[in-house]
């Protein structure tokens, strides 16, 4: 059976790599750049993926909430959190794919007609054609399928070197979401919702010119499957709610995704089991978040050491 990844981020090389030992694959990505991305993710991915910790360019135990005069320190444990650079993990998780067999084109996908991927140079004929070609995922508008939701978000690498990672809860800052400081070795990864940027770079004095990209929203309707073309990764708006964390579920789902079509499962039904509960939960906590007094409230109560123990568990479940 022949599938065709199109899209080589975390989601499909990840699919690539878990599917090629079973059928013959051919992973298709467009272009070598770096992802827009803060680069953050959980430790425990590199062991659990056997993903090489050489990559990993900073990693803290701490991270720091901002809002209102407050600034409350979280303490993630064990090193949790690592960044990593999207140009140079992207191309490790492409090349592990390549070892398990996977065929690796540099080519852009521009249509797909009779179970054919039309590349600018090549077509190749597919029987499963796995779409991880991200938030702007052309295979959906092929499709005809509606654009997952998406939030633009505004970002920056400044030179400034800081100790941990800042998120500001602030609105004016975060806008419904929260603005962030993600260290990147002697540099700062910054960014916020595109409408508050502007406020959140006054606030740090700094002077930067800045870029946007979009970050899937998800809800529970967003199709992830069209007969034999699945979703996987932002084409499928599997970015956790709330934390905006996209790298760690892109890969899971992926895996998930491999594993049921080696086994003939439901991806759907599947991918529910494992992330829909924890999901769900955090998509009320976002919509708790846009509510002012809500936001507040629920801010002030992580000066509890109960409720930010709570947190951290949480976060680290998934
Ligand atoms: C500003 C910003 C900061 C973020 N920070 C974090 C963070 O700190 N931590 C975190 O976990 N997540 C973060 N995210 C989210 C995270 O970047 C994504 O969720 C993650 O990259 C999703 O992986 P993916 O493989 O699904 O998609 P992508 O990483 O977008 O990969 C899709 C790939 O498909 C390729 N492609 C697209 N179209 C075609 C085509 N037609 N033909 C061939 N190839 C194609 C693209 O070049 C791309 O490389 C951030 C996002 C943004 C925008």
């Amino acid at each position: 059976m022949k599938i065709v990844v199109v899209g080589g981020g975390p989601a499909g090389s990840t699919a690539a790599r878990f599917l090629a030992p079973h059928f013959d694959v051919v992973l298709i990505q467009d272009k070598k750049w770096t992802k827009p991305c803060g680069g953050g993710t959980k430790t425990t991915l590199f062991d659990e993926f056997d993903i090489d910790k050489k990559l990993i360019k900073n990693k803290f135990s701490f991270f720091e909430i901002k809002f209102k005069k407050n600034s409350i320190n979280l303490d993630i444990k064990d090193d949790n959190l690592s960044i990593v650079f999207r140009d140079e993990f992207d191309e490790y998780l492409r090349n592990k794919a390549k070892q398990n067999g996977a065929k690796i084109i540099y080519d852009k996908l521009i249509d797909i007609k009779n179970n054919t991927a039309i590349l600018k140079k090549q077509s190749i004929k597919f029987d499963i054609l796995i779409a991880a070609d991200g938030v702007n995922s052309i295979t959906r508008k092929l499709m005809n399928l509606p654009e997952v939701p998406k939030v633009l978000t505004h970002y920056a690498l400044i030179n400034k070197q800081i100790k941990k990672p800042i998120f500001y809860f602030d609105r004016i800052y975060g806008g419904n979401f929260y603005a962030w400081e993600f260290p990147h070795l002697n540099k700062t990864h910054i960014g916020s919702d595109a409408s508050t940027f502007q406020n959140f770079i006054n606030h740090l004095n700094i002077k930067t010119s800045n870029k946007g990209y979009f970050i899937p929203s998800w809800n529970k309707n967003i199709k992830i499957q069209q007969n034999n073309i699945y979703f996987v990764g932002d084409s499928a708006a599997q970015v956790m709610p709330l934390t905006f964390e996209g790298i760690h579920y892109a890969i899971e789902s992926a895996k998930i995704l491999a594993n049921s079509i080696i086994n003939n499962l439901n991806y759907q039904k599947e991918w529910n089991k494992k992330f829909l509960f924890h999901f769900k939960i955090m998509k009320l906590l976002e919509n708790t978040m846009k509510q002012k007094i809500l936001r507040e409230i629920m801010l002030f109560s992580f000066k509890s050491k109960f409720i930010q123990n709570f947190s951290v568990k949480l976060w680290l479940k998934s």
